[in-house]
């Protein structure tokens, strides 16, 4: 192959005046045409789509190509010393500016896991990051590692987090849905359970790799409490596939289809609850707003259903799988017992 020539570039995709048009460069050598004009925004797409000044001009980014691909809408400038490709998330956006990365909750989500709504933005600083700016919706995460610009901290960092900030339950949903989508390695898992506070480590035993929801976390963790041990995904037959079985007879369903979808699949609901009366079992059957707004009625309905196998002699509390110390603990209160011992 013989020395490369340099000759000119008779056409630009790009206007004149345009650092990136022909105009401002005198050459450029045949086959690093596609780079000319491209530069500043595959940089950003390598950098996971926002970046910082220093690192695009490590990457040969000039201050003129910057400057004009801002002021063509090729890229947004976030705050002094941060630029983004249009369309980024949002939250990504937001966290940013902060100087951070989303963490926790907000984090989960992107990564795909299964959160519930806070209505908080939580921001992730790493170990020492400074703050950018203030909000009051925000909550600021310093902990491990180091914030990325444009991503997404690990899934285990994010699970600590989530640990830490809200809750026992929130985590384990996100937790289960993390092994549930393969999204945590064995190292991720032996990382969490070195780092999280030791109370909460029985989760990790606990935790299951078959949620299909959220909703089925929270309902299996909270009637753990009661020591009511469930079946999950249950395949009968005549009826199918069901979320929950308790004790051989009772079929506990988490609806968390949006209600248009439930309407449409009312009739079908109905014909399953029909198959599995007509083989003996009983069926409760409760919705994504049931469940994380109103447990207090869907904790009722079905205490009070165990109650009645529990004492029924063809359903008795060994035959339905009921925890005998808890059972007897529930009897002698008349109340559930809302203390959780692990
Ligand atoms: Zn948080
Ligand atoms: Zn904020």
């Amino acid at each position: 192959m013989g020395p490369r020539i340099r000759v000119p570039l008779l056409i630009s995709r790009h206007p004149v005046g345009c650092p990136h048009s022909w105009g401002m460069r005198a050459s450029v050598v045949p086959g690093d045409t596609d780079d000319v004009g491209m530069s500043v925004v595959s940089v950003l797409t390598a950098f996971g789509r926002i970046a910082r000044t220093s690192e695009l001009k490590a990457r040969g980014v000039t201050e003129r190509e910057l400057t004009w691909s801002v002021r063509s809408g090729e890229v947004t400038r976030i705050r002094q010393g941060l630029y983004a490709l249009p369309g980024v998330d949002p939250i990504m956006m937001h966290a940013a500016e902060h100087g951070g990365a989303p963490g926790c909750t907000d984090a989960a989500r992107l990564h795909g896991l299964w959160v519930l709504a806070d209505g908080e933005r939580h921001i992730w600083l790493g170990t020492a990051g400074n703050r950018h700016g203030g909000c009051k919706d925000c909550r600021f995460h310093w902990d491990e590692g180091l914030v990325q610009t444009g991503r997404l901290p690990p899934v285990h960092n994010v699970l600590l987090q989530i640990a830490k900030c809200a809750g026992e339950e929130t985590f384990f949903a996100a937790y289960e849905s993390a092994l549930r989508w393969s999204k945590i390695s064995p190292g991720g898992i032996a990382w969490l359970w070195k780092h999280l506070p030791v109370r909460m480590r029985w989760l990790l035993d606990f935790a299951q790799s078959d949620a299909d929801s959220g909703l089925e976390s929270l309902v299996r963790l909270r009637l753990r409490r009661f020591g009511i041990r469930l079946r999950r995904q249950v395949a009968i037959r005549g009826v199918g596939e069901v979320d929950f079985v308790y004790g051989g007879w009772l079929i506990i369903e988490c609806d968390g289809r949006e209600n248009h979808e439930r309407e449409a699949e009312r009739h079908k609901d109905l014909m399953r609850d029909a198959a599995a009366a007509a083989r003996g079992y009983e069926t409760l059957r409760f919705d994504y707003s049931m469940i994380v707004h109103d447990w207090a009625v869907v904790e009722a309905a079905i205490l009070a259903k165990v109650r009645s196998g529990s004492v029924d002699p063809r359903r008795n509390s060994q035959a339905t799988g009921m925890d005998d110390r808890v059972s007897a603990r529930q009897a002698a209160r008349n109340t559930a017992p809302r203390a959780f011992d692990p």
